[in-house]
């Protein structure tokens, strides 16, 4: 292990992480004639999530960096669990995140026929058997770690007979879990893996690409290495439960090898992040039990739910790109780190605007009658050539509720009657009277402004120690918000006792209706678009929004620096 950390910092300091410097050192010594071949195999039996992304990145990002290619490879060995749609959203997410296979796009189920080859011939060998054994009776063979297997009843039947019941499982002659085809190795082996592993299983679905052509599925160990083989893979990176296989890889690619040119598995650490489950098991069941909307629910873990919600691709490869490759099995990465990612990408690039989730009417007494002003607005401070765009002011405004205390305590800049704050953009206000309804709530309050107050008038400079968002009343636009927390209540649900759904956060979605947004927003409310609510949060259009229903997703709120700031100037 010593050695592996040693190997892993040489590697970060030169900036590649120690798969790269594999490669590179491949690359260097002339293996495989030179090449490089990777690829990504996703089983399509659900959607990708966050784990599959730091895959995607290494997979894809190495392959660009050393002039590789690399392959979009289904691994579609289980008809049962797959479906084409999962295909469809699989290759959007690779895409979205900013990536392309090309014409190498590849299914496991393309190999079936040199596999079943392949088995063929191994039986002919005496490399292989069929075992009449239920799937209980096999794992009760199977000893443990220290103890050694005990062999099949069924082990040393001839090749004739073992051809015969293969070729007959493969017409559907038998049940499903009658029989199926073992590897003959070593039931005493150290390698759990190499006990005589299943090589081939009946199932009776149709599969979606292959149809009832077959009834024999071979297992991911038979498939993956000779998959990756047939195809030109020479680096098959994958995460580290697959070590242990690798011995069970080499071996199967020894069939098939000449020598010359050989697939290399390459394991590395797999992501799990705080309050996040990642087993695509546990995901499928939110999803089909209406746990969460689908899987592009914003609060999924899944590329299209981030995408949803409002997350950048860019966020999430910077945010890969931080938490790296090693061979350690690393218990969490906190969830924060993404959020930080996020928080950091639309900084950069969301528009600034305002609008009020909360609201309370402000009527501004002196101010004319039908008059209506156009105050510029700055869209980005971090970016110059974002532009402005013009937002409208009247005499009726409104501002968050919040932002109004009748009976303040001492240190709240905000407004208050008597105080006076600064309508961003626009003119500083004073409050002269609180309006009720008669079981005392309030209802409006009625304000001055200072008109020379405004940016370009004398006293566009007088200090206030507070300054709000606002909207016109009378130019806003109604809208939704969908505000999103954390999907569990605990740190590390997996590691939970009990059922993972009762720890679910019955918060994570709350409905803000209601909500009043300038009228440039409204205008702008295209899918994609990024926004900055401002004191209030990121946020974006959801695909659910229509013109006359505007909905917004809050992407994550902000780590609210304007509150500190006005902190800072007390
Ligand atoms: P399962 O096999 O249980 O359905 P899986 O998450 O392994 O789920 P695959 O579709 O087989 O799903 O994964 C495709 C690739 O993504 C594999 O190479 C796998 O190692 C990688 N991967 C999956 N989850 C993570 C993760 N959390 N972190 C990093 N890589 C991951
Ligand atoms: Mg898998």
């Amino acid at each position: 292990m010593a050695e592996t950390i040693e190997a892993d910092k040489s590697a970060e300091s030169k900036g590649l992480s120690f798969v790269e410097q594999i490669i590179v050192d491949d690359l260097k010594a002339g293996a495989n004639s030179g090449r490089l071949q990777t690829r990504f195999p996703p089983e399509p039996n659900g959607y990708l999530h966050i784990g599959h992304a730091k895959a995607i990145c290494m997979d894809f990002g190495a392959a660009e960096k050393f002039g590789g290619k690399c392959f979009l490879r289904f691994d579609d060995t289980n008809p049962i669990k797959e479906d084409t749609e999962y295909v469809d959203a699989i290759r959007e997410d690779i895409h979205w995140l900013g990536f392309d296979w090309g014409e190498n796009e590849r299914y496991a189920s393309d190999y079936f026929p040199q596999l079943y080859d392949l088995a063929v011939r191994m039986i002919k060998e005496g490399k292989a058997y069929v075992d009449d054994q239920t799937s209980e009776e096999i794992a009760a063979q199977k000893g443990t770690p220290t103890t050694p297997g005990t062999d099949s009843p069924y082990r040393n039947r001839s090749v004739e007979e073992n051809l015969d019941l293969f070729e007959r499982m493969n017409k559907g002659e038998f049940e499903e879990g009658a029989r199926v085809l073992r590897a003959k190795i070593d039931m005493a082996s150290s390698n759990m893996h190499f006990r005589d592993p299943i090589m081939y299983r009946i199932i009776k679905t149709p599969h979606h690409r292959t149809g009832t052509t077959w009834k024999v599925y071979p297992m991911y160990d038979f498939a993956h290495g000779q998959s990756d083989f047939f195809e030109g893979v020479t680096h098959s990176i994958c995460t580290l439960e697959f070590v242990p296989h690798r011995p069970l890889y080499d071996y199967f690619v020894d069939f098939l090898t000449d020598g010359t040119y050989r697939p290399r598995q390459i394991e590395f650490n797999r992501l799990n992040l705080t309050y996040t489950v990642m087993s695509k098991r546990k995901l499928l069941q939110l999803v089909k039990e209406g746990l969460v909307a689908g899987w592009d629910d914003p609060r999924m873990p899944t590329i299209s739910g981030m995408r949803r919600r409002g997350f950048t691709a860019k966020a999430i490869r910077n945010f890969i790109d931080r938490i790296g490759y090693t061979k350690i099995e690393e218990a969490m990465i906190s969830v924060s780190l993404l959020e930080h990612a996020v928080r950091e990408d639309l900084n950069a690039i969301a528009t600034r605007c305002m609008a009020v989730m909360n609201p309370l009417k402000v009527v501004l007494t002196n101010y004319p009658e039908g008059q209506v002003e156009t105050v510029e607005m700055e869209n980005n401070p971090e970016d110059a050539a974002a532009g402005t765009h013009k937002m409208p002011f009247s005499r009726e405004i409104y501002i968050e509720r919040d932002d109004f205390m009748e009976n303040p305590p001492k240190k709240f800049f905000r407004l208050a009657p008597g105080a006076e704050v600064r309508l961003k953009g626009a003119y500083i206000i004073k409050c002269e009277e609180v309006i009720k309804d008669a079981e005392g709530n309030i209802t409006e309050l009625r304000c001055t402004y200072d008109p020379e107050s405004r940016s370009g008038l004398p006293g566009a400079n007088r200090k206030v120690k507070g300054t709000l968002h606002w909207v016109s009343a009378p130019h806003a636009v109604d809208a939704t918000a969908r505000i999103y927390d954390r999907l569990f209540n605990v740190e590390n649900p997996s590691a939970e006792e009990g059922d993972f759904r009762d720890l679910l956060n019955p918060d994570s979605l709350t409905l803000t209706e209601g909500i009043k947004i300038e009228p440039f927003i409204a205008e702008n409310a295209r899918p994609g678009e990024k926004f900055q609510f401002q004191r209030i949060g990121y946020f974006t259009p959801d695909p659910d929004s229509t013109p006359g229903n505007l909905i917004f997703n809050r992407t994550i709120a902000l780590k609210d620096s304007w509150e500190k700031a006005q902190k800072k100037n007390v």
